[in-house]
């Protein structure tokens, strides 16, 4: 292991001013991706500022909505009353991530900064344009059975890993930044890239900048669900993963977010899906044609033709689910 130094941050402002004067200094918060990273040799930060100890930790009333410190864990997101109670496609997505004691130490804030677990970025012998710009994509001719379906480059087929960033942008999020400028808030749609020809780059978010809480705000609807397909269910990255929040009245759908994971490098808003259901009865038909009219941009790679019928399948169930029999 590379050395480095350690430094517990005494508040936010000074977390960032310590971050932003040294290109070598990053955020550490529940560590469960960034300590895997140093013992792989993937990140070499000269200097760890430790943000866990921030006052960021609560979950509170916020007009309306609920505001989440950056720094509460999963697991206790997981279990608020606030949010089983309004955001329940949120308490599910964090329920469906990791493992149990991975979720009594990740953090809100960290859970959203995770970086791909494509093999390739974990193994420093291959070429990876995320973790070595210009040496190349290893899983493009490689194995890609998990890899994007959606939104991907010539330079990245890389995937998203969160669940929680999934539920976040389905019920429209908003992300709090602090940084040397500043604060500014974006909503969690826009937080993460495409990869474009800057794989590398993962969010949107500067050298130095901090998130401090993610603000929910009042529910489209109490009806939300997070279906998760993967290998094992005890413990697995999505292969498909879908979030619906749907406004269901009077026989018909009124609005809707529709938000896939696992098929693009960022949280994927299923604008045109959500086109196809608004104002319509729901139907197995009807939830065959969003999907469709969603999934026809996919471009999928010889490995991972599967995740087209796959998404579609988890679509149409998810919405099966919601508008038949309320909150599953
Ligand atoms: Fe690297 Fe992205 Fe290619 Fe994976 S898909 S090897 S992360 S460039």
């Amino acid at each position: 292991m590379i050395p480095f130094g350690y430094r517990r941050a005494e508040d936010p402002a000074g977390a960032v001013a310590t971050v932003a004067a040294a290109p070598g200094a990053v955020f550490l918060a529940g560590g469960t991706n960034l300590i895997d990273h140093l013992k792989l040799d993937i990140a070499r930060p000269d200097l760890l500022v430790d943000v866990s100890g921030l006052p960021l930790d609560r979950v509170e009333e916020h007009f309306g909505g609920v505001r989440v410190g950056a720094t509460v864990r999963n697991s206790d997101l997981a279990a608020d009353p606030l949010i089983r109670d309004r955001y329940p496609v949120v308490s599910r997505a964090l329920l469906a991530g990791a493992s149990g004691q991975l979720r009594n130490m990740a953090t809100t804030g960290g859970n959203l900064l995770q970086r791909t677990r494509c093999p390739y970025f974990q193994d420093v012998t291959t070429a990876c344009n995320k973790r070595e710009p210009g040496t190349g994509c290893s899983a493009i001719e490689g194995h890609h059975r998990y890899h994007a379906v959606l939104g991907a480059s010539p330079h990245c087929v890389a995937v998203h890993p969160s669940d929680l960033a999934v539920a976040l942008v389905a019920v429209d999020a908003t992300v709090r930044v602090l940084g040397p400028a500043g604060p500014r808030e974006l909503p969690v749609a826009d937080l993460h890239r495409l990869p474009g020809d800057e794989p590398h780059r993962d969010t949107v978010l500067a050298h130095g900048e901090l998130i401090t809480a993610v603000d929910l705000p009042p529910p489209l609807s109490a009806r939300s669900a997070y279906r998760k397909v993967r290998d094992r269910t005890s413990f697995a990255f999505a292969l498909v993963s879908v979030a619906v929040v749907a406004d269901v009245r009077d026989g018909r759908i009124r609005d809707s977010r529709v938000v896939f994971g696992g098929l693009a490098h960022k949280p994927w808003r299923a604008r045109a899906a959500e086109e196809v259901l608004r104002g319509a009865a729901p139907s197995d038909e009807l939830f065959g044609r969003a999907a469709d009219a969603e999934l026809a941009a996919a471009e999928p790679l010889a490995g991972n033709r599967f995740k087209v019928p796959m998404a579609r399948g988890a679509l149409v169930a998810t919405l099966r689910e919601l508008t038949e029999g309320g909150t599953p």
